[in-house]
Order: C-alpha cells, then structure tokens, then sequence
C-alpha cells in the first residue's frame, strides 16, 4: 500500500465515511493524491455497518469477498461476517490509509452547488459552513435513510417502537411479546434472535421470501495462518466465492435456468426445516425467485417453528396502543413493534439539494428516476461523481467490487483533472442517455420486472440494480473515456 508521492490538486470532498466513502479514499491514497477530505454526518466510520446493530446483523456475503482486494483480511471469523467485524474491518482500513485524521465528524451536508466561474464545488454544511471542492463525491448509500410503513395509526402505539436500523438496545425484549413488520434481509437476521428472548414473537408478513441455504463456516486458527502465511489460499477462497456470485447474477437477467435452481434450492430447504404443511404454504413464495432479493439463512425457518412464534399473513390494517390489528379484525396485543421494514431507496442523495450547471436541480433531473451515466456522473453536473448510485446495486454479488470499480474511475478522473486547475469534466448528454436506453432494455430482460420490491421506484423503473456481473461492470468501468465527457473551464481554467 506504499503511496507514491504526494500531488496535491485537485482537491476532494467524499460525502460519508461508509464503504463507498473509504473505498474512494483508499484509492485516492494509493495513487498519491492526498487533498481530500471527507465529511461524514455520524460521529464515527462505517455507514451501514455502523447504523445497522440488530441483534444477528451480519453480511450475506461472504467476507472474502465483501472486502477491499487491496486490503484483504486474514482474520475474519466466519465465512459470512458480522456486523462488529466488518466495522472493525473498516476502522483498521481507515486507520492504515491514515484516513482518520481526514474525516469530518459530525458534518452533514445540506447542499451542494457547481460555480460556473471556478469550477468548483460549494458544499454547505447542515451548520451553515461552506467548503469548496473541485471535486464532489457523494457517498451516501441507498440503504441509509429507514423506511417506515404508512400504516394507520402508527403514532399510536403505547410500547416502545423501533426501526431495524436504529435499534433501541435499552429495551428490555426478556419475556415480552415482539411485534416484528417485515420479512426481508435484516427481518430474517433478528427474528431467530427474538425468539431466543422474548416471550413470544408475531412476524407479520406481506410476502414470503426466498430463503436458501447459508453455507457459514467458521474460519478456525490454521484457517487464519494459513490465509497469513499464504495470501494466495484466501485469494483462491475469495475467487471461488465471486464465481458462484457471478453466476447467480447471470441468472437473474439472463439464465433463467439458475433461477430454476435457485427455486430449487428455495424449495428443498423450505421442505426440510418446516414440517408443518400449513406454515410451509404460508413461507412458499409467490413471485419468481430472485426478483427480491434472495436470503441466505439457516436459522429463520427453525425459528418460526417455535411455540413462541406466530407467522401472520393477514393484512394489517390499523397500529393500536396495545398492539396490530390485521383485516379479519384480530388484535395482536404487543409489548414492543419493530420495523423490518426497509429503507427509501429509490432516493438518491436525499436529503441534500445539489445543483450543477446553471443551477439545474439534480431532484428535478431525477424527477423520474435517478440515472447515471455508468451509475457515476450527470449531464449538467461537472466533477460530480457518485459512488453506489443509481443502477449500481447487486442483486447477488459483493457490492464492495462494485465500489471498487468506481473508486478507480472516480481516482481516474482526478488523475485527468490533476495537471489541468479550473477545469472539469461534464459528461456528454447523448452519452449518458445512449448508456441508459441500453441499460433500461437489458433491465427490462430481467427477473426484477416481475414484483415489486426496493429496486423500483414508484413508477416501475429500476433505478438501483446493475443488470449485469460486477466483472460486465468492472470491464465499461476501467478507464474514464474522455471522449464521454466534455471538459469546461472556470474563468482561470487552463
Ligand atoms: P427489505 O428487504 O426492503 O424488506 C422490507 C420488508 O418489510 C419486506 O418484507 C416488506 O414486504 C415489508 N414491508 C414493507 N412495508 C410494509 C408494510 N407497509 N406492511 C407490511 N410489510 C411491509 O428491507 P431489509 O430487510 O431491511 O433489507 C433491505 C436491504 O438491505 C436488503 O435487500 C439488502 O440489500 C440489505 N441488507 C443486506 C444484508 C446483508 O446481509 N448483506 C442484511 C440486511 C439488509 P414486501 O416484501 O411485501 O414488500
């Protein structure tokens, strides 16, 4: 990780100290540039990683792979990590790249606006401060802002109430009756955890997921030596990993005959964890595999066996105080509601208010749909590079390969910018249009079409998956083209 030596301009501002935020970070070290900075609105590192303690929060990804290539780790515990790991993780990366020193704790941002006369970035602080930047990285997640149901009454509930992804560890959930909302990834993690504790457990769900099988292992000592004293065992495992992941991205645009197996799969493990007939239907999924996301669990099944738990597919219609009440007028009484109920990601960047080019709003441009040339950059909004935008999330693979591939554009294009002050890259209309027909077509070929789920906005549009493999990805990401972008100069641009 030896930097070479140091250049100074231009200068960096990363939004968030996630993943997406340290991943451009790492990079920027790497290649030497060292005037950046990054302003994250928490008081530590770790985006979702940080937000997200449920009890069992962990990563469905095996760690090999849901970690830097540059920066791997022989230590892991599991196959599939947990959330302190990986936030550990996270700490140790920031700390060896010397990044610490360069985050802005406690720093939202409110706006951000391109001056046409510098070329530069004004970014304004929730505090009032402005910073400039000749280079703009917001880095904010599609995960990061909880989404709560619409659900009548929802104020009312006496108990305490709570988001997966602020979890309230100061209540007491030993012998209480739970209200659990929501099937999906995080639900699925917390629920075998409740049903250790509490009282009893009422999970209501809209629809049924896909669940397969967890292959976990847990990485013992020789494991660890081994992976120390001999990178290349790790890199073989982290391989392994990214070729299952690739092929299942394969199959959810365009083989469907992984689909079969992934339904396969579903199915047999449904068959094998729940005996009972009339909860197994209720758990059979109702839509094509892989259109949500697909879980990986063991323990979800087992538990929703327990005496303590009930499975409810009834329709809730009204929160009460005292509990949930579905529509064939039965009252779940309730001590504490939790949310597994997802986050508002089809909004980008919300709830910052960015303005390139003659003031043109980046809300209204997305008034739609977020779209991105590449996932990355705008037309009409200069040196604005975003990290995990829209159409860059993954459906089955590590997404931090992902962040990797943009890291090294975004790196790129300061590389570009770096001999040339005052100037910035815009990227051609035509371009990134041409670039959002195809991608919208081949997105049209893909099983995401057939529910409804996160990766839609309102409208039907998928704005947040990549309908491709992250090595498809990778490949159209290597080198910033500079006859994609139109370079404009400030008035002292060269
Ligand atoms: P989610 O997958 O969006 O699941 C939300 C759940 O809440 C769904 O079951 C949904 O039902 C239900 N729901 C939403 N509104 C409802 C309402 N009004 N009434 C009843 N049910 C309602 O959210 P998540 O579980 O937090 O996961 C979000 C994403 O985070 C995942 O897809 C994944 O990308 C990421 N994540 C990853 C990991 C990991 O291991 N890497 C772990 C946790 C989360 P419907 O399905 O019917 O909409």
């Amino acid at each position: 990780m030896a930097p070479t030596t140091e250049r100074r301009r231009p200068a960096v501002v990363i939004i968030g100290a996630g993943f997406g935020g340290l991943a451009v970070a790492t990079e920027l070290v790497r290649a030497g540039f060292h005037d950046f900075t990054i302003l994250e609105r928490a008081g530590e590192i770790g985006g979702v990683w940080r937000e997200n303690t449920y009890p069992g929060a962990g990563c469905d990804i095996p760690s090999p792979l849901y970690s830097f290539s540059h920066r791997p780790n022989p230590d892991w515990p599991m196959r599939f990590s947990l959330q302190a790991d990986i936030k550990t993780y996270l700490e140790e990366v920031a700390r060896e790249y010397g990044l610490t020193g360069r985050i802005r704790f406690g720093t939202g941002v409110a706006s951000a606006d391109f001056d046409e006369s510098s070329c530069r970035w004004r970014v304004r602080t929730e505090a009032g401060e402005v910073i400039e930047a000749d280079v703009l990285v917001p880095a904010v997640g599609q995960l990061s802002r909880p989404a709560l149901p619409d659900i009548p009454g929802r104020e009312s509930f006496r108990g305490p109430a709570f988001h997966s992804a602020s979890w309230d560890h100061d209540v007491e959930l030993a012998g209480k009756r739970v209200a659990v909302i929501g099937t999906g990834a995080s639900a699925i993690q917390f629920v075998p955890e409740l049903q250790r504790v509490a009282k009893h457990v009422t999970v209501f769900q809209r629809s049924a997921p896909w669940i397969v099988p967890k292959n976990d292992v847990a990485y013992r000592p020789w494991h660890r030596r081994l992976f120390r004293w001999l990178p290349v065992t790790q890199k073989i495992e982290r391989f392994r990993i990214w070729l299952v992941c690739e092929f299942l991205s394969l199959g959810l645009v365009d083989l469907p005959i992984v689909r079969a197996y992934l339904g396969r799969l579903g199915r047999r493990h449904l068959e094998r964890q729940v005996p009972d007939r009339e909860l197994r239907a209720k758990l059979t999924p109702g839509y094509a595999p892989g259109c949500k996301r697909a879980l990986f669990s063991n323990e979800y099944y087992p538990a929703l066996t327990r005496p303590n738990v009930t499975l409810e597919t009834e329709k809730i219609v009204e929160i009460l105080p005292e509990g949930v009440r579905t529509a064939d007028g039965v009252v779940h009484e309730a001590d504490v509601l939790v949310y597994g109920t997802g986050f508002q990601a089809s909004d980008f960047l919300v709830p910052m208010t960015v303005r390139g080019r003659d003031g043109t709003g980046l809300a209204e441009t997305w008034r739609d749909g977020a779209w991105a040339y590449l996932g990355i950059t705008v037309p009409r909004f200069p040196n604005l590079f975003l990290v995990y935008g829209p159409n860059t999330n993954l459906g089955g693979n590590s997404i931090v390969h992902m962040l990797e591939s943009q890291a090294r554009y975004i790196v790129g294009a300061v590389r570009t910018l770096a001999g040339r002050p005052g100037v910035a890259l815009d990227v051609k209309p035509e371009v990134a249009a041409r670039f959002d027909t195809v991608l919208q077509r081949r997105l049209g070929r893909s099983v995401w079409t057939r529910c409804s789920s996160w990766y839609r906005n309102e409208a039907g549009r998928i704005v947040n998956n990549w309908p491709g493999t992250v090595t498809q990805y990778r490949l159209r990401t290597r080198a910033l083209e500079l006859g994609d972008y139109r370079a404009i100069a400030g008035e002292d641009g060269a």
